[in-house]
């Protein structure tokens, strides 16, 4: 079925389940890139979904840019700054918002985009939006959208699958309409209770009856993956402005992946038309994604590993339903039935064309907690880079990527946290033993590494703790109907 993209941002995900798509996808031209580079970033962010977003108007959209990434939500000018690390490798920084992850991006945009869709849909019902996070999500979508009219929200987190930091970002959250809620199990329980209650016909009615109805903030909503594809471009500007590489020049860009968002994010900006070569897939040991890409075959029966890059835990990828979409010519039928061989015995092989079409765009690869650690360790020695876990990942992928390969192109790599959400483990590539406790260990890593804390993160301390809720699984339907109007 069509919808329009207020339709679709306002509710989420497809009624069957299914994750809504672009029908068609806007060409770049070199003109337009050329006008995106005299821009500043939130100029490129409001013009780059004016491609895709008919329905809203320029002088819209500039509003909402200028409201997600002006001064005061983002700590740096830049926005998303491109910083150089060696002779051919950027990083493209994507934590200086106000959760110091990359989530930010696009969750500091979103609650512009879904309550303007409420308002052209003339909704008059309060979106309740569910949120699974493996960390960085929570918190982001609790930051946008608290406080805002017309939305609740209510966030599961798996309650032994996110880092300390992140946990107390989100138990100590404010706003009147916010909700936070641990679920016993990890990530992909979270995620597929959501999306159990997503298509509950019998709790759809029941919201419909208080006067409310469902909306995402996940990457499953469209609404998150557009402001995405915005920072590639922009990006891509960033380097041609400094003359890093000429206008038209093919580069590659690494990106540490969990939910396949981020990454997908690149894949539309190539099909858009901007130069990009090979998107490396950087996963942790969780590397289902890897043995896709390599192989063909997606297969989640496998033992799921806590690790250090906690947002990349995940075994689920749901993004990935919207790269076979594409990488099919849209083939529905095709799609559902991986998906559904998915969900029933948690496997599916793609077809040896569709494999093909898969590695001429992405290449892949993993990496251990050991190796990040290390790779954490080296960056900052040899050039003074300090990383967090989850970008160390994708060096990591990317060294391995260029050993094997030969392929010496200017790489982006994207970065999608900062340090010092993940200061244990960073500490502990850097060698320090001895760690501080609690939020004293931000002071500690600042001390260490001559870093400055982010704002956000040293506010926590003070903060009060909200919400102590813990819930099995089957419980996340009554834990919703409790915090409803
Ligand atoms: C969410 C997240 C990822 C994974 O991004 P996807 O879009 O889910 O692939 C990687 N790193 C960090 C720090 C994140 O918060």
């Amino acid at each position: 079925m069509n919808l329009t993209a207020a339709q679709a941002i306002a509710q989420g995900l497809s009624r069957d389940g299914g994750l809504l798509t672009p029908a068609s996808f806007p060409k770049l031209t070199g003109e337009m890139l050329k006008d995106l580079c005299r821009k500043d970033y939130a100029g490129r962010a409001a013009a780059v979904m004016g491609l895709y977003l008919e329905e809203f108007s320029e002088t819209e959209l500039t509003d909402y840019a200028a409201k997600a990434y002006g001064a005061g939500k983002f700590e740096h000018p830049d926005v998303a700054p491109v910083v150089p690390l060696d002779a051919k490798t950027d990083v493209l920084e994507l934590w200086h918002g106000p959760t110091c992850a990359f989530k930010d991006m696009a969750l500091q945009m979103l609650p512009h985009l879904l309550t303007a869709s409420l308002r052209k849909n003339k909704e008059e019902r309060t979106a309740c939006i569910l949120v699974a996070t493996s960390g960085d999500t929570g918190k982001g979508a609790l930051e946008g959208f608290k406080d805002v009219d017309g939305t609740r929200i209510l966030v599961f987190y798996p309650q032994n699958g996110v880092s300390a930091m992140q946990r107390l970002q989100m138990t100590t959250q404010e706003g009147g309409n916010v909700g936070v809620c641990a679920v016993q199990g990890n990530f992909d329980d979270a995620q597929s209770g959501v999306k159990a209650l997503f298509s509950d016909p019998a709790l759809r009615e029941e919201l419909n009856g208080k006067g409310c109805f469902f909306s995402s903030a996940n990457s499953i909503n469209w609404g998150r993956v557009l402001p995405q594809i915005a920072y590639y471009i922009s990006a891509y500007c960033d380097l041609v402005n400094r003359g890093r590489i000429a206008m038209g020049e093919t580069i590659n860009v690494c990106v540490p992946t969990g939910n396949f968002g981020n990454i997908l994010a690149a894949y539309y900006a190539k099909n858009m038309g901007l130069p990009l070569g090979k998107l490396v897939c950087a996963s942790n040991r969780n590397n289902v994604l890897t043995d896709f890409i390599t192989t063909g075959i997606y297969d989640r029966n496998r033992p799921f590993h806590a690790t250090i890059s906690p947002s990349m835990d995940i075994l689920i990828s749901s993004n990935l339903e919207r790269l076979l979409y594409a990488l099919t010519g849209q083939d529905d039928a095709q799609v559902k039935d991986y998906m559904e061989q998915l969900a029933g015995v948690g496997h599916y092989a793609v077809a040896a064309d569709l494999l093909e079409k898969l590695q001429v765009h992405f290449d892949a690869g993993f990496c251990s907690d050991e190796a990040a650690k290390i790779a954490i360790g080296a960056v900052y020695r040899e050039k003074d880079y300090l990383m967090d876990p989850h970008t160390a990942v994708a060096y990591h992928v990317l060294e391995d990527y260029r050993r094997r390969t030969g392929d010496e192109t200017v790489t982006l790599l994207v970065s999608t946290a900062s340090p010092f959400k993940f200061c244990d483990s960073v500490l502990e590539a850097l060698g320090v033993t001895q760690q501080a406790e609690g939020l004293a260990i931000l002071d500690q890593l600042t001390q260490v590494s001559g870093r400055p804390t982010p704002r956000p993160l040293a506010g926590l301390a003070g903060k009060a703790v909200r919400f102590t809720q813990v819930v099995p699984k089957e419980k996340m339907r009554a834990a919703v109907l409790e915090m409803l109007p």
